[in-house]
C-alpha cells in the first residue's frame, strides 16, 4: 500500500490535531511506517530526519532497542491498573528517581497521561490548597506569549491567540504579565518590576504564577534570562503565591540541564512534565509538588480536604517503564555531557543564518535552536513553504509561523545536523528568491 491510499482512508474519517483539514487538499497528510533513531520511515521508503522530535516528545531516537526492550518486559507482567487503592513496582521507582533528580523539596508525584492535563491538576491543587488553608484565590497569573496546553483550564493560562481567542467566553480566569522581551538580564528585570506592581495590587486574588522556564516553546521559541525565574520564586513567595513551572517541553535536558528551572537555582511549588518523560513513547505526565501542599489536604476524610482528581489511566504501568528506561539512559550514558558538545557543533553552523537577508534572529538555548524570519505577513503562510520544502528534501521541519526551530532526538550525530540544517538553509534561501 502506498501513501496516497493510505492518506484517502485517512482522510474519509480522522480529523486531525491542529490542523485546518482543508490544507490536505494541497498537502500531502504522510503515513509513517516505522522509525529508527532520529529517521521516519513512510510507506514508500522515504527517510525523514525528525528535526522536531515529533512535537518534542522523544529525546533517545525513535524505536530504541533500551527502551523497547523494557517495555516489552513490563508488558509480559502487567499493562494496567487502576491506581487508587493499587499501585506497582514500576511507578514506585519512577517517583524515588524523580524526586531525587529534580530541584530539592520537589517530594510528592501526582500522575496524569498528557501535558495539559498535568497543568489542569497543578491549577487545581494550587487552588485547592489555599482554599483547604482558608483562602479563596480564584485568579492565575501566566505570561504574556506563553503556552499551557489546550484543555480549557490549561487554555486560559496560555496567551497564544490563535488557540485561545475563539474560546474567551468559557475560559476561567487568568491575567497576563509581561515575559522578558529578550535575552538580555535588563528584559527580566524591567519584566520582574511589572509583575511585582502587579503582585502588590492583586496577591490576595492569585492562587498561583505559572511559566515556561527558560524557554516558551510553542509562543515561537521566545528565550529569556535564567535571572527573571529567580526573582519570579522571591515575589511568589513574598506574596503566598504557588510558582508552577511548566517543563512540559524544556524538562529532561532540552535547556541544556536536566530541568531548566536548575539554571536559576529555583525550586518551585509545582512543576509539571510530561512529553520527554517517557522519551516519546507513551502518554504519561506527572506533577511534582512539596510536602507542605501534599500535608494541606491530609486530614481525616470528614473534612473533606481530599484532592480527588482522577484520570483512567493515570500512572500506566508501560508508560513508566518506558520512563524508567529513559531515566536509565540519563543515568549510564552521560546524555547532558555528550550533548553539551552537540549544542556548540549546532551553535557554531547557525552562524551561517545570519547572514540571510529574511533572517531576523537566531537563537539557542540548549537543544532548542531557533531561527526567525523577518518581512513575510502572516497570509503568505511562509512556514508552511519551509515545511514543504524541509518534507520534499528528506527532514520534518514545522515552523511555527516564521520561526523555523529545531529540537531533534539527542541521538542525532553530526551528519545528521549537518543535513537538518543545510535543509532548512536551503528552504529559507529558496523562500527569498521566489
Ligand atoms: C505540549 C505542552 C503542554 C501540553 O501538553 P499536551 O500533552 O500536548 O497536552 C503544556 N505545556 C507546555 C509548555 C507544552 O509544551
Amino acid at each position: 500500500m502506498g501513501n496516497r491510499e493510505l492518506m484517502y482512508r485517512d482522510l474519509a474519517h480522522i480529523w486531525h490535531p491542529c490542523t485546518q483539514m482543508k490544507d490536505h487538499e494541497f498537502l500531502p497528510l504522510i503515513p509513517i511506517k516505522k522509525g529508527k533513531g532520529v529517521y521516519l520511515y513512510d510507506y514508500e521508503g522515504n527517510g525523514y530526519i525528525d528535526a522536531i522530535s515529533s512535537w518534542w516528545v522523544n529525546l533517545f531516537g525513535h524505536s530504541n532497542e533500551k527502551i523497547n526492550k523494557k517495555i516489552e518486559e513490563q508488558l509480559k507482567n502487567l499493562e494496567h491498573v487502576i491506581f487508587a487503592g493499587f499501585t506497582h513496582e514500576p511507578i514506585i521507582k519512577l517517583s524515588e528517581r524523580l524526586t531525587k533528580i529534580t530541584p530539592s523539596g520537589l517530594n510528592r508525584c501526582f500522575y496524569a497521561d498528557n501535558g495539559s492535563s498535568a497543568v489542569e491538576v497543578a491549577l487545581k491543587m494550587s487552588f485547592h490548597c489555599h482554599k483547604n488553608r482558608g483562602r479563596t484565590k480564584p485568579l492565575f497569573v501566566s505570561l504574556t506569549n506563553s503556552y499551557h496546553g489546550e484543555t480549557i483550564g490549561a487554555l486560559s493560562v496560555g496567551d497564544v491567540e490563535l488557540y485561545k481567542d475563539t474560546y474567551e467566553e468559557i475560559l476561567i480566569r487568568s491575567i497576563q504579565t509581561p515575559v522578558p522581551k529578550d535575552t538580555s538580564e535588563d528584559a527580566a528585570f524591567e519584566a520582574a518590576e511589572k509583575m511585582e506592581e502587579l503582585f502588590e495590587k492583586r496577591n490576595e486574588e492569585i492562587s498561583a504564577l505559572i511559566i515556561e522556564p527558560l524557554v516558551q516553546c510553542a509562543g515561537y521559541m521566545h528565550m529569556y534570562h535564567p535571572v527573571f525565574i529567580k526573582k519570579a520564586r522571591e515575589l511568589c513567595d513574598r506574596y503566598d503565591i504557588h510558582l508552577i513551572a511548566d517543563e512540559i517541553a524544556v524538562g529532561f535536558g532540552r535547556t541544556g540541564t536536566m530541568f531548566a528551572c536548575e539554571q536559576a537555582n529555583v525550586s518551585p511549588d509545582f512543576m509539571c512534565l510530561s512529553k520527554g518523560l517517557t522519551g516519546g513513547y507513551l502518554p504519561l505526565a506527572v506533577v511534582l509538588t512539596k510536602d507542605e501542599i501534599y500535608d494541606a489536604f491530609y486530614c481525616d476524610y470528614n473534612e473533606y480536604k481530599a484532592f480527588l482528581h482522577s484520570h483512567s489511566y493515570t500512572g500506566n504501568p508501560l508508560g513508566c517503564a518506558a520512563a524508567n528506561a529513559v531515566l536509565d539512559i540519563f543515568e549510564k550514558e552521560n546524555v547532558l555531557e555528550k550533548n553539551l558538545e552537540k549544542i556548540e557543533y549546532i551553535s557554531k553552523k547557525l552562524d551561517d543564518f545570519k547572514k540571510l537577508p529574511n533572517v531576523k534572529e537566531v537563537r539557542q538555548t540548549g537543544m532548542i535552536a531557533a531561527v526567525e524570519l523577518k518581512g513575510y505577513s502572516p497570509k503568505e503562510r511562509i512556514g508552511l513553504r519551509i515545511y514543504e520544502y524541509g518534507l520534499k528534501n528528506g527532514v520534518i521541519l514545522r515552523p511555527l509561523g516564521h520561526v523555523i526551530y529545531f529540537m531533534p532526538p539527542y541521538v542525532i550525530n553530526h551528519e545528521e545536523i549537518d543535513k537538518m540544517l543545510e535543509t532548512a538553509y536551503q528552504g529559507i534561501k529558496n523562500v527569498i528568491r521566489s
